[in-house]
């Protein structure tokens, strides 16, 4: 009784991670804006968040990882 629990736990955990990693996110693209108060992107790398308040760049470098990215390979939630 209780592996199957767990079974069944793991299976909708991992559904749950795939839905997210799949629907969540999107590139950063000209449409995207940051708004006023900043928005929130992820590393295409490290996937660690960042927040920026403007758009006008073409790459930056990533605090965490040292690693720079093109503006188009930055990931936004949707
Ligand atoms: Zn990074």
């Amino acid at each position: 009784m209780k592996k199957d629990f767990f079974e069944w736990l793991f299976k909708a955990l991992k559904i749950d991670v795939n839905n997210t990693s799949k629907s969540g996110l999107e590139n950063v693209n000209r449409y995207t804006r940051a708004g006023k108060n900043g928005k929130i992107i992820i590393c295409p790398v490290c996937r660690e968040p960042e927040v920026v308040y403007h758009f006008s760049w073409a790459a930056m470098t990533c605090p965490s990882c040292n690693t720079s990215s093109n503006k188009n390979d930055w990931l936004v939630g949707v």
